[in-house]
């Protein structure tokens, strides 16, 4: 800022303070200083500056002339000792802040080298403008100038301070580059697209948290170029390049004023010493910067060599084994072959590993291990799998054999087959199991046996339906007798004596039904639906029957039986000798009468009992679960009334016929 206006007694101190100190701890006096420095009051108008680059490039030598410091700067002849730490002092007639840098020259790994990042990221993170300075010829060097570092504090930048703000918008930094003994030589546009394109790529390569997977370098950074003589060779053009250089720092109406008001953090200098120190808290707790040791980086290496080989056999081996599983056959000692790969893999890591840092030889070695197991597990699958399959086939297989036979236990042969198709599914799934490997077939295994128990229940319908079917051809041939005789001689109680037929042999096949399904464990359910079955079957192959007899033929033959045995023959059973003084005519009414008295009762099943009159359940479902119309009523009739009329016709001129001839037998005899 050009003038300070708000000094409040005399002239501002330009003193400068150790704001994180070599134990990395941050000062407590620092808003104290800042009071000192005259900028106590001075809210959002201050700026504050950092900078960034290796050790010895003369960026002390840089601040303390663009900003009259007096940051330390190594003077090589006197070697002069420099206080590490993290410094910043106010700039000369500036409201400015500046903030620099100090290492120690010793380039060893660790604790140097740690400090170097945590204080990099810090710089970048609390100012507005980072100094990023380079020597001309570290252009393009990426090891050189480094740029690692750089990628390594972007990429923690932007995981710790990189969330936008409520409005989306991003904290903006320049990043202003500052090339140091610049020649001429190459000229500055091909610096600039070196140096641009490096930052692109830097952005590009570091990892970034999901949220902000898709944000640009230019979000979160300007970038600023400009370049400064040789100091020593061309002392006063070196000068008028830093003059130049301080313009952009102090006039703000240049277009190339570098404190924009978009990279102000917005925090008042009363609390700029609260506020960065919050920000140190956040890096210094960070473990992302924590270097690892040089012994456990070796180990990493080395580890995930060793690793590398012991899987590459690994793979190769396990390999061989996928074609045969997917295929669907069940290998042979897979579990032997998968435990002997696995072992022989670990026990080499183990031998080459295990001499290295303790911790990271045991972390690649759970790497290793899951690698394995997620390489091993489609076998273990594949193979339950094609177990499952095996099993069952052998299973239904034995189960039809076993029913071949005449005479068997339904219940033993599942119940055996069961259980040794189930031990073997167990057997096959135990083998494959390694140890410390944490899989299960138990769910396989439960599939299987709801696979067993649905084959078993479908060899059981089918069994039940077989044997319904000879039951009901055994029902078949006890019942035609008894209903051929008692249809051949017609009492009032014909039906009584049928239907009790019936019943004794319907009793006998219900009773044989219920003894073979026990040895079957049909469900309750099944045997209602088979009794229902076999019932309505048994009726109607009684009514068949009954049918068959009742043919007109049949019909017509009983009936002329019945009327030949009571007008030809007489009571003793002596056939008739008619003789013209005999009552022909009383003889065959009688005889006529009785026998159309019969077609009443053939017509229709009806017991004098009524108890013994039997019903069924219309639509009642039978073995396959469908259920048939079935009017069990209608059933009951045997002839219509026209039908019976017909008969009755019929029979009537068979009976006349019967009379004539009788007559015709005493006209003859008389003639005699
Ligand atoms: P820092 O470690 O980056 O802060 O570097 P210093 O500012 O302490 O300077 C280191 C050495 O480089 C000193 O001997 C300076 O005299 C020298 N030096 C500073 N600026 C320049 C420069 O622009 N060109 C060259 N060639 N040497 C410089
Ligand atoms: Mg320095």
């Amino acid at each position: 800022m050009a003038q300070d206006k708000f000094l409040p007694n005399g002239a501002p101190s330009y003193e400068r303070v150790q704001v994180v100190n070599d134990q990395k701890k941050f000062t407590q006096d620092f808003t104290k200083q800042i009071t000192k420095w005259g900028l106590g009051d001075a809210g959002f108008n201050y700026d504050l500056v950092a900078v960034f680059g290796s050790q010895s490039t003369g960026k002390s030598t840089l601040l303390n002339r663009l900003f009259g410091t007096d940051f330390d700067v190594m003077d090589e002849t006197r070697r002069q000792q420099t206080t590490k730490g993290i410094w910043m002092c106010r700039g000369k007639n500036m409201n400015v802040l500046v903030m620099d840098v100090e290492g120690t020259d010793g380039r060893e790994r660790g604790e140097d080298q740690d400090f170097e990042r945590k204080s990099a990221l810090f710089s970048l993170a609390s100012s507005e403008v980072l100094i990023v300075n380079m020597w001309e010829h570290q252009v393009g060097l990426y090891q050189g100038a480094n740029m690692g570092l750089l990628k390594t504090v972007f990429e923690v930048n932007l995981a710790l301070f990189g969330k936008p703000a409520a409005d989306g918008t991003h904290q903006k930094t320049l990043l202003l580059f500052v090339i140091r003994d610049h020649l001429g030589t190459t000229p500055m546009e091909n610096l600039v697209a070196t140096l641009t394109s490096d930052m692109e790529k830097i952005w590009d390569s570091i990892s970034k948290p999901t949220e902000l997977r898709d944000r640009q370098l230019k979000d979160y950074f300007d970038l600023s170029f400009t370049t400064l003589s040789h100091k020593l060779l061309r002392p006063d053009v070196f000068e008028s390049d830093i003059k130049r250089l301080r313009g952009r720092f102090t006039d703000k109406a240049r277009d190339d004023y570098v404190f924009q008001p978009s990279y102000h953090k917005r925090i008042p200098a009363d609390g700029v010493a609260f506020y960065m120190e919050g920000i140190w808290e956040k890096v210094q707790s960070n473990k992302d910067l924590d270097l690892p040791t040089q012994q456990e980086l070796l180990a990493q290496f080395r580890c995930d060599e060793i690793s590398a080989q012991a899987l590459a056999e690994f793979n190769e081996q396990s390999k061989s084994q996928r074609k045969p599983v997917e295929s669907g056959r069940v290998v042979e000692d897979l579990g032997k072959m998968m435990r002997s790969w696995w072992t022989t893999a670990l026990a080499r890591y183990d031998h080459n590993a295990s001499r290295y840092h303790q911790g990271v030889y045991q972390r690649k070695r759970a790497d290793l291990i899951s690698v394995m197991e997620s390489t091993l597990s489609p076998l273990f699958v594949g193979q339950l799998k094609n177990l499952h399959k095996s099993c069952l086939v052998s299973f239904k297989r034995e189960m039809l054999e076993g029913m071949r036979g005449e005479s068997y236990s339904f219940a033993e042969i599942v119940s055996g087959a069961r259980s040794r198709f189930e031990q073997s599914f167990l057997t096959g799934a135990k083998e494959l199991l390694i140890r410390g490997v944490d899989w299960s077939y138990e769910e396989e295994y439960s599939l299987f046996q709801e696979e067993i128990q649905l084959v078993a229940d479908q060899c059981r319908k089918d069994e039940t339906k077989k044997m319904v079917n000879v039951i009901e051809r055994n029902f078949k041939r006890s019942i035609s007798e008894p209903v051929e005789i008692e249809l051949m001689r017609p009492t009032p109680d014909m039906w009584d004596k049928v239907l009790t037929a019936f019943r004794r042999t319907l009793v006998k096949s219900e009773g044989a039904y219920l003894t073979k399904a026990k040895s079957f464990n049909c469900t309750e359910d099944e045997n209602v639906h088979a009794l229902a079955t076999l019932r309505r079957r048994a009726w109607q192959v009684l009514r068949t029957k009954i049918d068959e007899q009742t043919a007109d033929v049949g019909i017509l033959g009983k009936l002329r039986t019945h009327f030949e045995e009571r007008f030809r023959y007489d009571e003793a059973g002596i056939p008739r000798v008619w003789r013209s003084d005999d009552d022909i005519d009383g003889a065959f009414k009688g005889a006529k009468d009785k026998t159309l008295a019969l077609i009443p009762i053939y017509s229709k099943i009806k017991p004098v009992d009524t108890s013994l009159e039997y019903s069924l359940p219309s639509g009642a479902s039978d073995l396959t679960g469908e259920t048939e119309e079935f009017d069990f009523e209608s059933t009951l009739t045997i002839f219509s009334e026209t039908k019976a009329l017909d008969i009755s016709n019929r029979f009537r001129r068979d009976a006349d016929a019967y009379y004539v001839e009788a007559k015709r037998s005493t006209v003859s005899g008389i003639a005699q």
